[in-house]
């Protein structure tokens, strides 16, 4: 393991603040900690955080345009915290750019099994740069982006072309909420957005094809909001 990561924290209730910010240290995490939104965008732009954990209301900023502005410049994995009640906040932030969300009250289990997601999702991305990759490798799953192929376990899946759009849309933003309104963007273009339901038998079909036979879980559903691939990890 190199350095440890680095997580700007944005919240403005102490209590919560605290509670991350100790949960962090004692999990071999660095932070920085932030109570608004001026300061959020301070500490983002002067450190450069490998995540930032936003809370979405605060007292100076509308957190969504703390994402738009964050993503101008930058492509860091940003995780919302957003209260119970705000599902179209969390719609909203991931359309804005978000990665991922937790909602409060959560776990210190769960906020710590977030970090891991986005922690493979950014370290699969640092490696893709390193060698420009047409190939993308996930557990057993294998996506031949030049032959436009399906591997599982070194066998051809037989995908329809909606599922294989699907498919590597999902694996290009590995470990990435995406939601419905955006996969449908991409898959079927603007105007569609009331086939939420046409996606998800799409996705059932796809999921199907691809965990059959397999020992991994690789999408995530997202009740109400979206779907997310999840990186498996290495065995090494
Ligand atoms: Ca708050």
């Amino acid at each position: 393991m190199k350095n440890k990561p680095t997580i700007l924290i944005v919240e403005d209730d102490r209590a919560v603040r605290n509670l991350i910010s100790t949960t962090l240290a004692t999990h071999d995490y660095k932070y920085l900690l932030a109570q608004n939104g001026a300061s959020a965008l301070l500490e983002a732009t002067s450190h450069n955080p490998d995540i930032v954990l936003l809370d979405l209301g605060l007292p100076d900023m509308d957190g969504i345009d703390i994402i738009k502005k964050i993503r101008s410049w930058s492509n860091m994995p940003i995780i919302v915290i957003s209260a119970r009640s705000e599902d179209n906040d969390k719609i909203e932030a991931l359309d804005a750019g978000a990665d991922d969300y937790l909602t409060k009250p959560f776990s210190v289990e769960e906020l710590l099994a977030r970090l891991r997601v986005t922690l493979r999702r950014l370290n699969y991305i640092r490696t893709l740069s390193d060698k420009e990759s047409s190939i993308f490798i996930n557990g057993d799953l294998k996506i031949d982006y030049n032959l436009g192929c399906v591997y599982l376990n070194n066998e051809e899946l037989h995908l329809t072309p909606i599922e294989y759009k699907l498919l590597c849309l999902l694996a290009k933003n590995v470990g990435k909420v995406l939601t419905h309104t955006y996969i449908i963007h991409e898959i079927w273009g603007v105007g569609y957005e009331n086939e939420v339901a046409t996606l998800r038998v799409f996705m059932t079909t796809l999921r199907k094809k691809i965990e059959k036979n397999s020992n991994n879980k690789y999408i995530q559903t997202h009740v109400g909001i979206g779907y997310r691939m999840l990186k498996v990890e290495n065995k090494s």
